[in-house]
């Protein structure tokens, strides 16, 4: 089944006279239960189709359908509650708020939710258990990339969207991060699907799929038939 479908999808900004086609008629279908990496140069459109993905942004042409929703034309409170109900997000900017520990920041997952994980599972995942009592402050950077991490996990989204998901840890680090994004596109986890916008072309190694974008439109797809192993 696929998970995410792109029908002749483009993306124009107008900034004054000027038009900038982020993304120009695009085609692209993603199965459930894949591992897929989005790479390419910056501003090859790898966010904007992030965005579309997500619901966080509408196209300019075409159509784009997630977990067999037509999400196209949707008011911006359906969007919302898309989001909310099957959309995890992953970015640079960790959003866990301040006055909240760490335990309570993977709590607070919206009640509409399906399948959500056990919080101390999830930062049991990450390596953050000795830590759950502590607030951000009390946290170095990589560490509060990974409470946003295990908040992200903890939802069991059946779409998981990542936008440099490693890139604020050490790479021993990266690797466990990676490990985890792989166990959520596992049978058990839901077959949930896993998008990772980066530049990191060791991330491909253990993709099902590669996707590379530039100027706008799709180069390749590729299928991994032998993903590296990290277990
Ligand atoms: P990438 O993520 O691959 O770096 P983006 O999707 O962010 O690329 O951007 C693709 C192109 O669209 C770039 O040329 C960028 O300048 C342009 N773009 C993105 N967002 C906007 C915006 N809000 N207004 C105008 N142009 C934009
Ligand atoms: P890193 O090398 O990842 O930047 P730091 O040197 O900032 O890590 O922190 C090392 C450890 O000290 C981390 O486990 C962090 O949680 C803890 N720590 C940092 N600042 C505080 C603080 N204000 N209160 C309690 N623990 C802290």
């Amino acid at each position: 089944m696929n998970k995410v479908s792109l029908r002749n999808v483009s993306k124009v900004y107008n900034v004054g006279e000027k038009e900038y086609r982020a993304l120009d008629h695009v085609d692209l279908d993603i199965e459930e239960g894949k591992l897929v990496v989005i790479l390419g140069p910056s501003g090859a459109g790898k966010s904007t189709l992030l965005n579309l993905i997500g619901g966080m942004d509408v196209p300019t042409e075409g159509e784009v359908i997630v977990n067999g929703e037509n999400i196209t034309g949707y008011s911006e409170n359906k969007l919302s509650d898309f989001r909310a109900e099957s959309v995890g997000f992953i970015f640079q900017f960790y959003n866990i708020l301040p006055s909240l520990t760490v335990k309570e920041n993977v709590e607070l997952i919206n009640e509409i939710v399906k399948n959500p994980l056990d919080a101390t599972e999830a930062l049991e995942d990450v390596g953050l258990l000795e830590h759950i009592n502590k607030f951000p402050n009390q946290l170095s950077g990589g560490e509060q990339q990974r409470v946003s991490i295990a908040r992200a996990i903890a939802k069991n989204p059946a779409l998981l969207l990542c936008d440099e998901p490693t890139g604020a840890l050490d790479s021993q680090t990266g690797v466990m991060i990676l490990k985890i994004l792989k166990k959520q596109t596992t049978r058990e986890r839901g077959n949930n699907t896993v998008i990772i916008v980066t530049h990191n072309a060791l991330i491909a190694d253990i993709a099902d799929v590669v996707i590379r974008v530039k100027n706008g439109k799709i180069k390749s797809v590729e299928e991994n038939a032998n993903p590296a192993n990290i277990d």
